[in-house]
């Protein structure tokens, strides 16, 4: 299969809804990272977008609709508290976790009796999803484990082959992907760590919970569970007060002709100062930002990633610091 990547515009958007309806995938930009998306209604369709990533089959997906989509024809009981989230944060890097009607396919959340919702803020996104009018299964457009593509380019490099078009949105500037927050009890919980962090929801709404997932647990958000977003090169990860051990074993790595980087951001690069650096920048957004191109970036230059994990432990550092360790596990 021949992979096409368009610029959007009214011929690739109208391409793109020939493909979704025929069945097929179709990649697409977002604030966060690029998804890989398919009919939701469709069971077929939405069976092949875990194939096409190898994607395990009890991580569900989740589903994507302009601003303008009627959600209440999916789910049913949007707390209170949810309905000022909508308000306060879509569109936007937030996915919410209602009980849903069943009328996806039942392969979109993997058999569970909840869905998973977005509204991405991204430009080109909500017109792709205007011109389907249809609901959008999509996971990140990536090889399963690998990590999450912020531009068309690293979906390309992936899924070549595998679908026929991905659609050109530049680069995604949200860079990590988004908040998933439970929104099916008493107060909402993050089940995973996104841009709209923990503090900013509970600023709205007074309380929000946490779900620390732990091995062995039945998890809530099963994605959770999983190797993830990992370069294909050995990596090491140091907490910020262990610098000068991670500098050593640079150091040691790299006399016995390894090609070694570290990953950091440009405090720790500073102090650090060595030579080959991959460097995420300077405030957590920014950070967040990078991620995974710099991820991308050392795995063709590294045989070895040694990453420091920043100062800054809280807000988007959060979910920055779920990424990094699952992607040096
Ligand atoms: P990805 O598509 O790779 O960004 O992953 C989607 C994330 O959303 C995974 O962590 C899933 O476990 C989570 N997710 C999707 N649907 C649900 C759901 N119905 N309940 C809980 N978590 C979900
Ligand atoms: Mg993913």
């Amino acid at each position: 299969m021949t992979t096409e990547v368009l610029q959007i515009n009214c011929n690739s958007l109208q391409k793109a809804k020939e493909i979704i309806l025929n069945g097929g995938a179709v990649a697409f930009p977002t604030e966060t990272v690029y998804g890989l998306g398919a009919n939701a209604f469709d069971d077929d369709a939405v069976e092949n977008i875990f194939r096409i990533k190898g994607r395990p089959n009890d991580n569900p997906l989740i589903v994507h609709v302009h601003k303008d989509y009627d959600i209440s024809t999916l789910v049913d009981e949007v707390p209170d508290y949810a309905k000022l989230l909508q308000k306060a944060f879509l569109p936007g890097p937030l996915t919410m976790v209602y009980n849903s009607k069943n009328r996806v396919s039942s392969a979109v959340s993997c058999g569970l009796d909840t869905l998973a919702v977005r509204i991405p803020s991204h430009e080109g996104a909500q017109e792709f999803l205007k011109y389907l009018n249809l609901p959008v299964a999509a996971p990140s457009a990536n090889i399963s484990k690998h990590v999450s593509p912020t531009s068309a380019e690293h979906v390309y490099a992936d899924l070549n082959g595998k679908l026929q078009l991905i659609l050109d949105g530049g680069q995604s500037q949200g860079g990590i992907e988004s908040t998933v927050l439970d929104c099916t009890g008493k107060v909402p919980v993050v089940l995973r760590a996104g841009l709209i962090t923990r503090e900013m929801i509970a600023q709205v709404v007074g309380e929000c919970g946490e779900y620390v997932y732990k091995d062995g647990m039945r998890a809530l958000s099963p994605g959770m569970k999983y190797k993830h977003y990992s370069p294909n090169c050995s990596t090491m990860l140091f907490k910020y007060e262990e610098l000068d051990e991670a500098v050593k074993i640079y150091n040691n790595t790299t006399d016995e002709g390894k090609k070694v980087f570290l990953l950091c951001d440009n405090q720790t690069a500073q102090i650090a100062g060595v030579k080959n650096v991959l460097n995420l920048g300077n405030d957590e957004n920014e950070i967040a930002s990078n991620l995974y191109s710099k991820l991308r970036e050392g795995e063709e230059v590294a045989e070895l990633i040694i990453a420091v994990a920043p100062e800054k432990q809280d807000g988007v550092m959060v979910g920055v610091m779920n990424r990094l360790e699952k992607a040096c596990r």
